[in-house]
């Protein structure tokens, strides 16, 4: 049987016939040549009746794959590696996929979400994989709603220094490399695993509620890095009053040597450029927002990416609060402007629930989003409305959501019949007023 993968707006990835419960990865990496070898222990569940299923992983060459130990056939096309399985799995049951692969990394192209995953940097490696990009570095099932936990091993030369997704467990020095062990605990679905490499160094910059640091080049500049990052910690604890506990184990930005065009969300991490160290609101705004994605996005994760504006609507609303908080402009404020922003927008129409791929990350997404809480938060009152966010993170984390279940979750929270506000704000193009 031939899967056409499980999202509509990332065709071609994912196999919802299995789930993986624990991906362990161990990768060779050599920076000159730009060379993985990987060692890839997928830990599987049957979700139906199964005979072959279908992993994801691009221009890497898997060279043997098991079935709980077991030899199997493969074909690896197109991105897509079809394992037949040795026996029939029943429903339910668990088996360990072991996949032996090596290549050159680079990332996945597509014509309309442009390329993700593993990139080249001048002297060093990111993966930016939202939201095609992970099979560029492992063998995947690459759908958001498989969340797993990770164990991920990494050797590179002794002078680089290697961040991944969750914590640091050890670091082992041997001849001219070190292995790298980081672990995530916490459920996480693909597209948020990430690694960088760089002669980085570690700025730690608070140890409560959780480690929160930035790891970044040596020659930085000082007064720009102090004004972009300098309230990370500030940033965790009001966001931590908003919205809940931090849901992850610490918190990490990673800032590159070069410059890049946009930052971009992980899994207890986030990536900047050299570019994004600066004292215009841009890049604090920024700075705000990607840590926001921790609890919108990668806690509480779409299930769909018609949702998008799940993350990034929330994400930017995080930005309007943090200005507010930090004396900048109030949220109403940045709400008015933005709205008149949308309002004379002259884009292609959207739909804020479900904008389609060629309009998954435009700006009025991430505004329009924004504008959508606000609405709810001038309807439903102050205390309701960080209620409703707050329950939203408790009762979701390390889960995969849908707009219905905000909609259910925030008339269920307030006593509201929402279902008028939500209509018009999500599923008609026309901007409607502010209540
Ligand atoms: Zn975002």
């Amino acid at each position: 049987m031939k899967r056409d993968g499980t999202d509509p707006y990332v065709p071609g990835h994912g196999d919802a016939s299995w789930s993986v419960t624990h991906y362990d990865l161990e990768l060779g990496y050599k920076l000159v040549g730009n060379r993985i070898d990987g060692d890839a222990t997928l830990h599987c569940r049957a979700d139906q009746r199964l005979a072959a299923l279908e992993v994801d992983l691009h221009a890497l060459r898997p060279s043997k794959v098991t079935v709980d130990g077991r030899s199997v056939r493969f074909n690896h096309r197109n991105g897509r590696l079809t394992v037949s399985l040795p026996t029939t799995l029943e429903t339910g049951a668990t088996f360990a996929l072991r996949i032996r692969y090596a290549g050159s990394p680079r990332p996945v192209p597509s014509q309309v979400l442009g390329t993700a995953g593993w990139e080249e940097l001048e002297d060093g490696a990111i993966v930016a994989s939202q939201p095609h990009g992970a099979p560029s570095w492992f063998p995947c099932n690459d759908r958001p709603d498989d969340k797993a936990t990770y164990a991920v091993e990494i050797s590179a030369p002794n002078d680089y220094h290697v961040a991944v997704s969750g914590e640091l467990t050890s670091s082992r020095r041997s001849g001219s490399a070190t292995t790298w062990r980081y672990e995530m605990r916490h459920p996480m679905p693909s597209y948020l695993a990430t690694v960088q490499i760089g002669r980085y160094e570690v700025v730690e910059q608070a140890s409560s509620p959780v480690p929160v640091r930035v790891v970044a080049p040596m020659d930085r500049p000082r007064s720009g890095f102090r004004a972009a990052f300098g309230d990370q910690p500030a940033m965790v604890a009001f966001f931590v009053d908003r919205f809940g506990d931090y849901p992850f184990d610490s918190y990490t930005a990673v800032i590159t040597d070069d410059d890049l065009e946009i930052p971009l969300e992980s899994q207890s991490l986030s990536t900047f450029g050299r570019n994004h160290m600066d004292d215009d609101w841009d890049c604090i705004r920024l700075v705000a927002h990607e840590l926001a994605h921790q609890w919108f996005g990668n806690a509480v994760t779409l299930a769909h990416w018609r949702d998008i504006w799940l993350h990034e609507g929330f994400a930017c609303y995080a930005e309007w609060l943090w200005s507010e908080e930090a004396g900048v402009k109030s949220a109403a404020a940045r709400a008015a402007h933005h709205y008149e922003r949308v309002r004379t927008d002259r884009g292609p129409e959207l739909i804020l629930g479900d904008p389609g791929p060629e309009l998954m990350f435009d700006d009025r997404v991430y505004k329009r989003g924004a504008l959508t809480l606000h609405a709810l938060r001038l309807q439903v009152g102050d205390a309701a409305f960080f209620d409703v966010l707050r329950s939203w993170v408790s009762a979701h984390r390390g889960g995969n959501v849908t707009t219905a279940d905000f909609v259910a979750h925030a008339e269920q929270v307030t006593g509201q019949d929402l279902a008028t506000l939500f209509e018009a704000w999500l599923y008609q193009a026309e901007l409607p007023a502010l209540p």
